[in-house]
This record gives structure tokens, C-alpha cells and sequence, in this order.
């Protein structure tokens, strides 16, 4: 639909996070963290373990159902861990485990410590010691430990880096929409240490090998955070997908429908199941952009009612159950992006029950706007923001593990690309840095504790891309953590975000938890620090 991405919207505007009660959110000297003792490194050896933390222990603490999809999780550690195809998730960092005496002496890099450090089966006091940016050990939290730099929390939370596996960063050829500097500084201030790039609406779109070098390099030296790469499956290219995956991409984006831009274009149901056959010879993972066109129509006006009338969620409702059908026939992995109706819920639950690799996400705009707030082109995507009643239930999908990843489908363009007509405007959500506060304000009045928001924000993430180093703190995976107070307020100014074009559907909205300070691998990232994140 239009000349932008239907799928993938921008927003022209505003959006980020201004001052709030409380001194601003996102400093520019990142580290608004409470009680740090640099260089006091001391001798001792490390206090004695937490009688209650033991490393083994707290790896295996991973709430049964939490995480369902095993099925789906890493086949391929890339060298931060033993591969596992099985889903189950396992002690990363080669060859170091809890329990390591190498791992478990000081004196440490950095230690990290907190009354509430969110692990997955519930928050702990604990003191993270880290080695060459790898959790080393989990001590008490008064524990003494030796380190060259050691961060006193208190109350403020620490959490996970969260895994965002949805991110399109449009570099090169579309960089003046995002890039990779712009992006993955939005990402850290926002609390994410890990992205995935989506393969299109950058130019070439990675739908070959040469492609992906090309990305590679466009976002070589430039990225705050780890930064991961999804290849694109479309008509014509199903001998470039092994290549791909040898390459190194996680997996691959398909869509069903028209995308939005002419160089990305859909999979009818043949090539669907080509494709997936292609990829279930290696285990590989489709990821779908699941609209059905047949039900899709071209938006009869220029408002929002209209252009939601356009893209009905029994659209998606049949594009799922097309793609279930898929998985089922080949044995392929499919994962459904950016769930959007609830009527998808359905189908998603039965199929997982009869064992058929599907898993699914959806967006911090599903679960935490609705049509009825909808004031602008910057709230536009696809598929489109719905009623409150389907909001609602997608919560009950998180809550039931049908839905296991909430993650940004952070999709910007120009200003001008967001037209005041709904019909016409692009299709794509800049939200990057406050997915984490927007989900938190929220889960937190249903009743959501921080660890299932880790779950859905970095866990999950992180084992739909085969990530066992990310996403959880543990021993043994990288020391990618964020400060998150949790109780603070702040209200988004989009002219403060890093990302690159100030629009913003969360632009003036008051949420709840500030990220105070974002390590990556165990080193802190802020605005001012050059950039060295790995491409993963
Ligand atoms: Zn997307």
C-alpha cells in the first residue's frame, strides 16, 4: 500500500524522553548511577557464595513455561556457546560454567550490584561480577570482591540487556530514515543491548550474501550496541538462502503481502513453501510479515477508521493459519511478526499445542495504544494499532506464553514520508527507546512483574534468534546490563531520542521506569563513548 512500506510505517515527530519529576531520564553521560567506587580494587579473594545463590542453580532458575518455543530457540550459538538445537537453554560462553574457580575468584573488572537484580525466576540481591565481559559470578550483595570498578544500585533494578529482534535500520541507502549510529544509541539509552536488522528498506536489501556484506560494512565501527542480521526471502531468491545462513544471518523475513517497497516483494503460497522447504533442510527460521492480501483493500478515505477498515485482523487471522499450515507440511521454524489482532491468538494456541515450530511476537504499540488514541501518521503502521478489547487480549496472550517476544519492529522514515493522510503516509512505528518504559508502565498495572517483562523483552528475543549469551543474567553469558528504576517517572519528548527522526507515537506520554545506565559485555555505553558493539 502506498509508497511506504504498508508494514513498516514512520512517524513524523516526536518522541523521546524529557525531564520528568526527578532529574532527566536519559543524561548525556549516561551513568546516573547511584554510589560507583572506581579503581578501589582490593586484594581479597571473593566473599564466600550467597548460601542461596548457587550459579547452577540460578542457570537452571528459568520458570518452567516461561519461555516455551524451546523447539525454536538457538541452532546456532556463533561461538558464544554450545549450539543447541533442542531449545533448551544452557550455560553460554564456552567452556565456562558456573562453578569454574577461574570464573568465581576475584578480582573482577566490574561488579555490578543491586537489591533487585531481575533474574528469571524472580529479583534477587546480588552483586554481578564480571570478567572480560562475561558474567563471571553471582555473589551475595554485601559480598566483598575485588574490581576495578564497582556500581552500587541499591534499589534500582538491574536487568538484562534486552534483546530487540525487530529493528529496521535502513542503512545504507535509506540512512536519512535511520542508521546505525542513530539507532543503536537509541537502543542503548533505551536499555537494549542487542538488535537484529531487518533486511529491508535498506538498499541493497539482504537477500544475498553480497548484500549482507554490504550491510556489514555500512554498519561496521558504528554500532553502540551487538547488532544481528535477519536475511530476506523473496520470489527468486531461494538458492541464496543456505548462503545466507551460512553466512551468518539468523534467520529470514518474508512477507505475504505487498511490503511496501518495490525491491522486497512478497512470497505467494509456492513460494512460501519452497522457501520454507529450502530452509528446513538446514533448520533455518522464516519470520513472516503475516497479512493475507486477498483480505487487505486500499483505504477508502484519508482517516484512521479507514485505513483500519483496510487491513481487518481476520487479514492476519488467515495469513497465520496459512503459515502454520506452511510449518506444519515442511517442518520448517516460522515465527509470526509484530502479532497485531487478537483473532491470531487462536490458531497460534492450537497449533502450538500439536507440536508445530510457530512461535510469535507482538509490539509495545499492540499492547499499549489504541485506535481510539491514535492522533497522527506517527501512530501508523501495519499491521495497524486496534481497539482496546484486542489490546486486552493480547495481554492474555503474553501472559499464556502464546505470545513469547514483545520487541519494537522499530521502523522510521522522514518526516515528510508521514503524511496527514492515513491512506498514504508511511507505515512504520519509531519507538527503539522506550519500548522497555512503555511496556513497564503498563504490565505493571496488570500485574506484571519485571521478570516477565525480561521474558518477553530479552529472553524471548534472544532465543528466537539462537542468542544463549544474551538476554538473562547468569553466569557464563555476556555482561550486557541496564540500570532501570523502575519507580520513576518521565515524560517522552521526541526531540530527545537518539534515533535519527524525531517522531514518536509515545511523544508527550508520561510513563513509568527510566534506564539509568546500559553496560554492554560489561563496559559502559554512553553517548559520549566511541562506539564497540560487535556484529554478531
Ligand atoms: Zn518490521
Amino acid at each position: 500500500m502506498s509508497a511506504t512500506d504498508p508494514a513498516r510505517p514512520t512517524a513524523p515527530g516526536p518522541a523521546q524522553a524529557s525531564s520528568a519529576p526527578g532529574g532527566p531520564p536519559f543524561p548525556a553521560e549516561r551513568p546516573a548511577v547511584p554510589s560507583r567506587t572506581d579503581g578501589a580494587a582490593h586484594s581479597q579473594p571473593d566473599g564466600p557464595t550467597h548460601p542461596g545463590v548457587e550459579g547452577p542453580a540460578l542457570l537452571a532458575a528459568d520458570s518452567p513455561g516461561s519461555v516455551p518455543a524451546p523447539r525454536l530457540a538457538a541452532s546456532r550459538a556463533r561461538g558464544l556457546g554450545p549450539s543447541r538445537t533442542d531449545g533448551s537453554e544452557a550455560a553460554p560462553a564456552g567452556g565456562r560454567q558456573p562453578g569454574d574457580p577461574h570464573l568465581e575468584a576475584g578480582p573482577f573488572d566490574l561488579v555490578v550490584r543491586s537489591r533487585r537484580v531481575v533474574l528469571p525466576g524472580g529479583e534477587r540481591a546480588l552483586a554481578v561480577a564480571v570478567r572480560d565481559g562475561v558474567i563471571a559470578a553471582l555473589l551475595p550483595y554485601d559480598a566483598e570482591a575485588s574490581a576495578a570498578e564497582r556500581v552500587d544500585l541499591g534499589q534500582v533494578c538491574l536487568l538484562p540487556g534486552l534483546v530487540d529482534s525487530h529493528v529496521h535500520v535502513n542503512e545504507p541507502g535509506r540512512t536519512h530514515w535511520e542508521g546505525f549510529a542513530t539507532a543503536t544509541r537509541a537502543a542503548a539509552a533505551g536499555g537494549v543491548t542487542t538488535i537484529i536488522d531487518m533486511p529491508l528498506n535498506s538498499l541493497p536489501p539482504t537477500v544475498d550474501v553480497a548484500a549482507l556484506a554490504v550491510k556489514r560494512a555500512a554498519a561496521a565501527g558504528k554500532c553502540a550496541v551487538d547488532v544481528g542480521f535477519w536475511g530476506g526471502a523473496i520470489p527468486g531468491n531461494a538458492a541464496e538462502l543456505r548462503p545466507l545462513h551460512e553466512a551468518g544471518v539468523y534467520g529470514f523475513k518474508c512477507f505475504l503481502s505487498p511490503s511496501g517497497v518495490e525491491e522486497f516483494p512478497p512470497l505467494d503460497e509456492t513460494g512460501l513453501r519452497a522457501a520454507m522447504r529450502e530452509l528446513a533442510a538446514f533448520d533455518g527460521l522464516m519470520v513472516v510479515h503475516a497479512e493475507d492480501p486477498a483480505l487487505l483493500t486500499d483505504p477508502v478515505g484519508p482517516t484512521y477508521r479507514q485505513f483500519l477498515d483496510s487491513r481487518p485482523g481476520e487479514a492476519e487471522r488467515r495469513a497465520v493459519e496459512r503459515v502454520i499450515a506452511a510449518a506444519r507440511d515442511t517442518g520448517a521454524r516460522a515465527h509470526i511478526l509484530h502479532v497485531s489482532a487478537a483473532a491470531c491468538l487462536e490458531p497460534l494456541e492450537a497449533a502450538q499445542r500439536d507440536g508445530v515450530r510457530v512461535s510469535a511476537e507482538t509490539c509495545p504499540h499492540y499492547l499499549t495504544l489504541t485506535a481510539g488514541q491514535v492522533r497522527g501518521p506517527e501512530f501508523k503502521c501495519c499491521p495497524p494499532i486496534r481497539d482496546e478489547g484486542n489490546r486486552d487480549e493480547l495481554w492474555q496472550g503474553l501472559a499464556a506464553g502464546v505470545l513469547t517476544c514483545v520487541v519494537s519492529d522499530h521502523s522510521p522514515s522522514t518526516p515528510d514520508l508521514k503524511t496527514p493522510d492515513f491512506a498514504t503516509a508511511w507505515g512504520g512505528i519509531s519507538s527503539l527507546q522506550v519500548g522497555l518504559p512503555a511496556i513497564w508502565t503498563e504490565a505493571r498495572e496488570r500485574g506484571h512483574p519485571l521478570t516477565r517483562v525480561t521474558e518477553w523483552m530479552a529472553r524471548g528475543p534472544a532465543a528466537l534468534a539462537g542468542l544463549p549469551a544474551k538476554g538473562r543474567i547468569a553466569v557464563g553469558a555476556d555482561a550486557d546490563l541496564v540500570a532501570f528504576d523502575d519507580t520513576a517517572a518521565f515524560t517522552v519528548d521526541a526531540a530527545e531520542l537518539r534515533h535519527r527522526n524525531p517522531l514518536t507515537p509515545y511523544h508527550g506520554r508520561t510513563l513509568t521506569g527510566v534506564v539509568g545506565a546500559t553496560w554492554l559485555r560489561g563496559r559502559p555505553v554512553t553517548d559520549s563513548t566511541p562506539p564497540f558493539g560487535a556484529l554478531l
